[in-house]
């Protein structure tokens, strides 16, 4: 857990000399994305070391959940980290506008307080991967009372800011898709895992609230 942490603020220090450097070319989009990386690590770090001490009772599809991981990290963050600093992706470069600046920074700012209130709402039952934990409690109050899955609304909305503060086709856009793959994978697999573990509770649950909305979208809620 330290060496992560030490690796994570090693790369991403040298990262913003970089990308101080790059101002000029990439625009100032890509220090709000950096600064939002940073947000984001600083507020998991504490629920990580929970989460370390926390005693599992049951891991879901363990190997694919990997692999999603790993796709989502490099969507969200290996991808951008080497576009920004190298020009890799120069040929998908695109204008950078005002009102997408802002908008990206709204979408951020919303995105990480709502990613800070479901980790403090689930407390101890979070996990990276799809995981029950020992006297695993089903959280519906909160911002869990109307959204089912209000952290991934939260990382949705963190790669939507991605997409658009970030001016280029390919490295703006990556966090979005694998993020997006991962939902479609991970959604049904986890709402079948808490349907059998808490059944009935868990089918109410479902009835009076929303996959990632709050309100009633059809194709949103379950
Ligand atoms: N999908 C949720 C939680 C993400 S963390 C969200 O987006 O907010 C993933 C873990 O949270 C899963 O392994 C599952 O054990 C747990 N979890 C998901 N929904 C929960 C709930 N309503 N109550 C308690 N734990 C939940």
């Amino acid at each position: 857990m330290a060496r992560q942490q030490a690796i994570f603020w090693g790369l991403s220090s040298v990262l913003l000399g970089i990308l101080l450097w790059r101002m000029p070319i990439n625009g100032w989009g890509s220090l709000v994305w950096l600064s939002g990386l940073m947000l984001l690590h600083i507020i998991r770090t504490p629920h990580n070391t929970v989460a370390s001490n926390t005693a599992s009772e049951e891991t879901y599809h363990a190997a694919s959940e990997r692999w999603l991981l790993l796709l989502v990290g490099l969507g969200m963050q290996a991808v951008p980290a080497v576009h920004l600093s190298t020009g890799l992706f120069w040929f998908a470069n695109r204008a950078q506008f005002t009102v997408l600046l802002a908008i990206g920074f709204v979408c951020l700012a919303v995105g990480l307080w709502l990613f800070w209130r479901s980790h403090v709402d689930l407390g101890r039952n979070w996990s990276v991967t799809l995981e029950l934990r020992e006297d695993h409690q089903l959280i519906t109050q909160g911002v869990y009372a109307r959204i089912r899955h209000p952290m991934y609304t939260a990382i949705i909305l963190i790669c939507g800011a991605q997409a658009v503060l970030i001016s280029n086709w390919i490295a703006g856009p990556v966090g979005l898709l694998s993020f997006a793959l991962m939902c479609i994978i991970r959604l049904p697999r986890e709402e079948r895992m808490m349907e059998e573990r808490f059944g009935e509770r868990y089918l109410e649950y479902k009835k009076r609230s929303g996959r990632l909305l709050p309100w009633s979208f059809r194709g949103y809620r379950g």
